[in-house]
């Protein structure tokens, strides 16, 4: 058969589908390829994935082919080992093993022993001069065979043997005797006649294929359909099925079976790492029936243990090993997760794999195996999931320490943060200027929270999603939160909050991981992050490799310098609207929103236009003469406006109107609608003088930067939610016309830009137009999202779960960009803006311009950059590299 492919035993192997995951599977093609190299691997054959379709679309059974192909198969195991399938005198026993594309739980658990029968257990028994051995190993597969394919729970299996060590005296399983095991035997056999209503099968060749066609099915359970769907990974792979000959290390003290590491797969170390147990078989090892022991001397003696290591017991068997580790990280080029068994002082290989690994790890063994010559900068970089450097951008929680979980939120931003609760973000910032580290917990958080959030440590929200504001604010700030956490209420009044089933008063002190959403009682200890040494060594290996720059989004001084620090290449996007919010400021910016007049909105403006000025200074100076994108006021006016009376008193005393006038006025800003209301251009349209003020702000800072530094400042003044050409056009005028009385007041001009979001489908399509206004664009892919798909992000957690669990769309799309659409108007746009003018700026400063997957989308549309939080900086030069490879 064209489907059965032969591994080991001197197998010819010159069948390049036979190394094919895809064909073979993941475990089949490394076993291929293990034997392909010399190295011990007991004889076997592997059914194809493609068998896996046919059988389940053909009502499960097979066809002659098959039939044929496993016979061969079976024959060239016995030619290899000199055993008969179900001989009486010299039986072969085999296993059968699941193996898909990727492994992947919810697939059938493995069959040992398979071909044992009252009959051949004697055979075996005589052969190996060992009773005890093959009873052992009859009792192992009639448990193994009864539970993985018959579907009879083993805990009865597992009642009878422990009623059998208690009847005997015994404590472990290793006092049973030969004639205890047989007795064993003999009343499973029983369970299973009573559970089944017919007896264990004796026929070898049924019990084989009772066994493949238990992978098969097992292809098709709920487990492996739901594992499926959470990692994309398609029905029609199939799984393959393994039947190799058995090797034994439960044959005494000169046997053993084993797991190991050729590196250290939490912390890189170049150092074996592993597991094994003398007189054992198959998964002894993690089952945790005994104890395991370490695999190497160094290893024993660092953890201060006792039993011997396999290096110290089994000398030669593990020299044997040690060069098969070295062998195997040659061959594939990465550290191997393998399994081993020794067979009375002979080692056999049993599985090998890439291993999975810490981030930590990731980047020590990519970076050694470089300087070890044993892959390229470009495999170094592939090989590190840039999303895993999250975990090593912030404090983490010490893995060792204990939790007390009182809930689960969502991780809505990663790291993690201990401090007291405060329910508002006033009582934050004014607690955490006193030195404390605080928790801002709220129901969920609005623009006016931003300090308290700055100020806070991490921030826990009742409501939200991952693109909730409290979620996308902290990811930007870099703070740790969870967001979304449904057993969390707060009582405002009395300044309670139950969370779980704890009572909590302001003032106690929690724990929140952002990495996996778990909201903690006290505060449990911290390991700060290491951005030195091999990080930074894989890092500049990026930078090296990649096309696009990278920017950040940032509109503070602090986290325009944290930014930097990550390798920001300057601004894609600074939200003027967030320097409004300020406690100094926000009654002059009221003022003006309030104002009856153009007088009234001017003289509230010239209050702000100083503070503008110093925000721009600051920024400019940390910049140091990289680019820096300026957004014009975006949001609706009404978001600034006062809440509650004190606040309303407030600026009736402050302005000098009464707070009835300030309510009316208020009250006529109120829009059904605002995300489509009037916000972005609309306001720098309707007005022009707050537009004005900023551009003003803009370059009078840049002008005195610029003059103070030497270096040259170039601001890039964008205009958000653009929908025509005309609104550019009037706004460009507006801009330009600022400008030159700036220079011409200062005596000094400067290098500028004029550019616009592309953010409205409008735009997108318009963008050919759009561009004989503006010198860049920037994708507002968070809004663009939002206006394509007529989605909006404030609402949407409520049915997105649901629809990318339906698989309506494959993932969130405010997370990750849906290329499919709205990834046509980017590229659309781009096409037709260069179409115009060949030199147009394009860049994108959406959430996505931090995810992977929309950065390599970026790369192949040709964006000169991409925009991202500071925090995700680093991730997003690696994902620019990767795709740039
Ligand atoms: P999984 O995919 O769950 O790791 P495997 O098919 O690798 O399942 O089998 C689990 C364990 O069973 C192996 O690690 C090995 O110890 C044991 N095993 C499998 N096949 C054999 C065999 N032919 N001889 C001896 N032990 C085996
Ligand atoms: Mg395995
Ligand atoms: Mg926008």
């Amino acid at each position: 058969s064209a489907y059965v492919f032969h591994f080991g035993g001197g197998a010819r192997n010159d069948n390049p589908r036979a190394k094919d995951k895809t064909i073979t599977g993941g475990k089949g093609s490394n076993l291929a390829e293990m034997a392909g190299i010399g190295l011990p691997v007991p004889p076997g054959f592997t059914i194809s994935t493609e068998v896996c379709a046919q059988y389940n679309t053909a009502g499960k059974v097979f066809d002659a082919d098959i039939k044929a192909g496993v016979a061969a198969g079976l024959v060239h195991i016995e030619t290899a080992t000199g055993r008969v399938f179900g001989d009486a005198a010299n039986p072969l026993l085999v296993s059968v093993r699941s193996g898909a594309r990727v492994s992947m739980p919810g697939m059938m658990d493995t069959v040992l022993n398979l071909g044992l029968n009252d009959v051949t257990v004697e055979g075996l028994s005589e052969g190996s001069g060992d009773a005890r051995f093959a009873w052992d190993s009859y009792r192992r597969f009639i448990q193994m065979y009864s539970d993985v394919v018959l579907g009879v729970d083993h805990h009865r299996f597992e009642d009878a043997l422990e009623i059998a060590k208690e009847d005997n005296g015994y404590f472990a399983d290793v006092e049973m005797t030969a004639d205890n095991w047989r007795k064993l035997v003999g009343e499973y056999k029983a369970i299973v006649a009573e559970e089944l209503g017919r007896p264990f099968p004796q026929d070898v060749h049924e019990q084989l294929w009772g066994a493949i066609g238990a992978v098969f099915d097992s292809w098709e359970s709920e487990r492996a359909k739901v594992y499926r769907k959470l990692n994309d990974i398609p029905a029609d792979w199939g799984t393959a099925v393994n039947v190799q000959a058995m090797v034994f290390g439960n044959m005494g003290d000169t046997s053993a079976t084993g797991v190991a590491f050729t590196r250290d797969p939490a912390t890189g170390e170049k150092a074996y790492y592993g597991e094994w147990l003398v007189n054992a078989q198959g998964e002894d090892v993690v089952a945790g029936i005994r104890t395991p022991q370490y695999l190497t001397k160094f290893a024993r003696e660092r953890a201060g243990a006792k039993p011997l290591s396999m290096e110290e017991a089994m000398p030669e068997a593990y020299a044997e090993l040690a060069s098969v580790f070295e062998l195997l990280e040659k061959h594939y080029k990465d550290m191997q997760d393998i399994e081993f068994t020794v067979e009375k002082n002979k080692l056999w290989m049993l599985q090998t794999r890439s291993g999975k690994r810490t981030a930590k790890a990731a980047l020590k063994m990519a970076v050694d195996m470089v300087g070890e010559g044993l892959i390229d900068e470009a495999t170094a970089i592939a090989r590190i999931d840039p999303m895993a450097l999250d975990q090593l951008l912030h404090p983490t929680l010490d893995p060792k320490a204990p939790r007390d979980v009182l809930t689960k939120g969502l991780p809505a931003s990663p790291g993690a943060a201990s401090g007291v609760v405060v329910f508002d973000a006033d009582t934050a910032e004014r607690r955490a200027e006193m030195g404390e580290a605080v928790i801002l917990v709220r129901v969920e958080t609005s623009p006016e929270d931003i300090h308290g959030m700055h100020a806070a440590k991490g921030i826990l929200t009742a409501r939200g999603g991952m693109t909730s504001h409290a979620a996308v604010v902290a990811r930007g700030m870099g703070r740790p939160c969870v967001s979304g956490a449904s057993a969390l209420s707060i009582d405002m009044a009395k300044r309670t909050a139950k969370i779980g089933n704890r009572d909590v008063v302001e003032g106690d002190i929690i724990t929140l991981d952002g990495s996996n959403g778990d909201i903690m009682w006290g505060e449990v200890p911290m390991v700060e992050p290491e951005l030195v040494g091999d990080f930074a060594t894989l890092m500049a290996w990026a930078d090296k490799h990649r096309r696009m720059k990278v920017r950040t989004n940032a509109e503070t001084p602090l986290d325009c310098q944290v930014a930097r620090q990550f390798g920001a290449e300057g601004i894609g996007l600074c939200r003027t609207e967030h320097m409004f919010f300020d406690a100094g400021r926000i009654s002059a910016v009221r003022q003006m929103i309030l104002a009856e007049d153009e007088a009234g909105r001017r003289a509230a403006l010239a209050k702000l236009l100083p503070e503008q000025r110093a925000d721009f200074i600051a920024i400019f100076d940390v910049m140091a003469g990289l680019p820096v994108t300026i957004r014009l006021l975006d949001p609706p006016l009404h978001e600034f406006l006062p809440h509650g009376d004190a606040e309303f008193e407030e600026l009736a005393e402050a302005t000098g109107l009464g707070v009835d006038h300030l309510k009316r006025r208020a009250g006529e800003l109120h829009e059904f609608n605002p995300m489509l209301g009037h916000r972005g251009c609309r306001l720098g349209i309707t007005f022009p003088e707050i537009y004005e003020m900023q551009a003003r702000a803009i370059f009078e800072a840049a002008v005195e930067v610029a003059t103070k530094s030497g270096e040259a400042v170039v601001p890039e003044v964008m205009v958000p939610l653009v929908a025509t050409k005309k609104e550019l056009q009037i706004l460009r005028a507006l801009i330009d016309r600022v400008a030159a009385q700036v220079f011409a007041e200062k005596g000094k001009t400067l290098h500028y830009l004029v550019g616009t979001m592309i953010e409205l489908p409008r735009a997108a399509l318009m963008a050919g137009e759009i561009a004989e206004e503006g010198k860049f664009f920037s994708f507002g892919t968070n809004d663009l999202t939002q206006t394509t798909l007529g989605v909006s992000r404030d609402d949407a957690a409520r049915f997105l779960n649901p629809y990318v669990d339906q698989g309506i769309y494959p993932r969130d799309p405010f997370v990750s960009l849906d290329i499919e659409g709205v990834g046509q108007l980017v590229e659309l746009a781009a096409e037709r803006g260069r179409k115009t003018r060949p030199d147009i700026k394009l860049g994108i400063c959406g959430e996505h311009g931090g995810d992977p997957a929309s950065i390599a989308f970026c790369e192949k549309v040709g964006l000169d950059y991409v925009s991202a939080s500071p925090y995700r900086v680093p991730i997003a030069r690696l994902a620019a590299a990767q795709a740039a490879l």
